[in-house]
């Protein structure tokens, strides 16, 4: 967001240039517009960056390192109801949900790129997803043909290539790309993976420690977890 003198706070990636335009790129309301649009796409995106393929190459990662955030206003994607399954369909792509960001770079990487024509955005509102054109459930059933473009130009963990998908993530027994799906119970306290996430000013101690606990998940494997007071942050 850039805030012009003729056309105030505007988009700056999609509004057209005129002659004469005058561009303020660190403007108060630009800023605070950017701040305000940043932690709506945190408040909806899987913030379990130790457990992402992306970790430490992802360009959500990286702004909201750059804008300093500590505790996204709107919130985390554990408030809500549903995670959605990974699509791990595919051999060669595996799609998770909770991290797009709904850029739109993937269909037009498939579409205008490489022609292919597989992938769309579909639903409307909190309901947005990619989707498939032929109405494919999943990336195995699609027109894909499995050329990659769209995992390259995706800014964040929603498109992986397969068998990388751990690539990056912190190195700890039981933390896997795929479990990190899970929404925290509130009655107990526990969550359906081996992770927690919680808004970093939570979880911070004075001093961290690093000592591990053993617990079992609700599918009876038993997994190494952070306790509450041990996480340092585990979405950046
Ligand atoms: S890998 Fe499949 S979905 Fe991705 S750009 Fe290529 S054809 Fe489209
Ligand atoms: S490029 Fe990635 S983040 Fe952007 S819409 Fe596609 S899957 Fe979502």
């Amino acid at each position: 967001m850039v805030e012009t003198d003729e056309h105030g706070v505007v988009p700056a990636c999609s509004f057209p240039a005129e002659d004469g335009l005058t561009v303020q790129t660190g403007a108060a309301d630009a800023a605070e517009a950017r701040d305000v649009n940043l932690d709506l796409v945190l408040s909806d995106h899987n913030l379990r960056c130790t457990t992402c393929g992306k970790n430490g190459r992802c360009e959500l990662q990286d702004a909201a390192i750059e804008q300093d955030v500590e505790e996204p206003r709107y919130g985390v994607l554990d408030d809500r109801d549903e995670y959605e399954p990974i699509d791990d369909s595919s051999s060669f792509i595996q799609i998770d949900r909770n991290k797009c960001i709904l850029c739109n770079r993937c269909v037009e990487a498939c579409n205008d790129v490489q022609v292919e024509g597989v992938l769309r955005m579909e639903g409307s509102g909190q309901d947005t997803r990619i989707g498939f054109q032929s109405d494919a459930e999943t990336m195995e059933e699609s027109t894909c043909v499995s050329c990659g473009h769209c995992v390259t130009v995706c800014p964040t963990g929603s498109l992986v290539e397969k068998g990388i998908e751990d690539a990056t993530t912190i190195p700890l027994p039981g933390f896997t790309q795929k479990n990190s799906v899970g929404k925290t119970d509130e009655s107990t306290g526990t969550s359906k993976g081996p992770m927690t996430p919680k808004k970093r000013t939570e979880h911070t101690p004075e001093t961290p420690t690093t000592e591990m606990i053993d617990s079992p998940t609700d599918d009876g494997i038993s997994s190494d977890t952070w306790s509450d007071d041990q996480s340092g942050g585990d979405w950046l």
